[in-house]
């Protein structure tokens, strides 16, 4: 039994999630049985020094993400998770004992969100990186696309943005500005690193937006990127009021001035929140939506003819990504 092999069932072994996986790991190929409906795929890498750090970075937390932020892009399709496939690439050195802690990380959100680990495998790297392809189920014609606002919709965003920049600002500089006055805070800086650490996909609200979003993308490049490339599918302007992002008692401590913590809201990045849009005669739907699941959705702007991302409100300075996107 060579080491790689030995490393590929630690993690498996650690990672293996629902028992209604259809088959595999352990045949040459996973084996599934045919959804009704349609299935979304998508692959996402996370890699050594690009997105975590090992000086900073526990290994349950980058298996957790690894998973969590393909989960995110199932999320913004409105489908549900079924099945993933996971290519390890692990440095000299790496101990079973890691990979069973990178398998319990994205095992713990695999169970939680019903995600059957089906097959893997593991390659020699000069750096660890995990490469997750993952597959979800949802109705036919009904996943959420970027393409589809339309002028006279509504922007909506859902829980608080800024957070996990904020969690990299604090496991970067712990003798910065924001961690030094968050040092009074440290229920609120902990919940800021949680957000950078082991994010969440909205999963619940993703598949409850079907049939009521015109158009879905999920935030982990920041809010206005990502609100550029949902304007840019759909052919449309997005209006948004900057000073009308949610910011968490966090983000509010950490930076006191309205126009920091906006920016921060604005470009962040790693958010994993939802960016969706609704025909406006829907806003009451989606405010017995946020009642139903504990989640804060806020009205956000306006689509309008046009195209690009464009900030509205008296306080609406330039912000990084905009000049470019406009
Ligand atoms: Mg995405």
């Amino acid at each position: 039994m060579g080491p790689e092999f030995q490393r590929i069932e630690a993690f498996v072994a650690a990672a293996r999630a629902s028992p209604r996986a259809p088959a595999g790991p352990g045949d040459d190929a996973a084996v599934m049985t045919r959804v009704r409906g349609e299935t979304c795929v998508t692959v996402d890498a996370v890699v050594e020094g690009v997105h975590f750090r090992r000086a900073t970075g526990r290994l349950e937390d980058v298996g957790h993400k690894a998973l969590a932020v393909n989960l995110s892009d199932l999320a913004a399709m409105g489908a549900r998770p079924r099945w993933a496939l996971v290519a390890l690439g692990v440095p000299r050195g790496f101990s079973i004992r890691e990979a069973r802690a990178l398998g319990a990380g994205f095992g713990s959100l695999a169970r939680e969100s019903g995600t059957a680990l089906v097959g893997g495998n593991v390659t020699r790297a000069p750096g660890l990186s995990l490469t997750v392809t993952v597959g979800g189920q949802v109705a036919r014609g009904g996943a959420l696309l970027r393409s589809g606002a339309r002028r006279g919709d509504v922007v909506w965003v859902s829980g608080t943005l800024g957070d996990a920049r904020l969690g990299l600002a604090l496991l970067e500089r712990p003798g910065g500005p924001a961690a030094r006055r968050l040092q009074r805070h440290p229920r609120l800086a902990r919940a800021a690193l949680m957000r950078q650490r082991r994010p969440s996909a909205r999963l619940a609200l993703g598949r409850a937006l079907v049939g009521l979003a015109s158009a879905c993308i999920d935030l982990s490049d920041g809010l206005v990127q990502d609100a550029g490339h949902l304007a840019a599918a759909s052919g449309v302007a997005l209006h948004l009021a900057l000073e009308a992002l949610p910011c968490s008692a966090a983000l509010v401590a950490a930076y006191p001035r309205p126009a920091d913590r906006a920016r921060m809201a604005a470009s962040g990045g790693e958010d994993y929140e939802l960016l969706f849009t609704t025909p406006a005669s829907r806003a009451p739907a989606v405010a017995r939506l946020a009642r139903r699941l504990g989640l804060p959705l806020t009205l956000i702007g306006q689509v309008r003819r046009g195209r690009g991302v464009h900030p509205i409100g008296a306080r609406a300075g330039p912000l990084r990504g905009f000049d470019h996107l406009a």
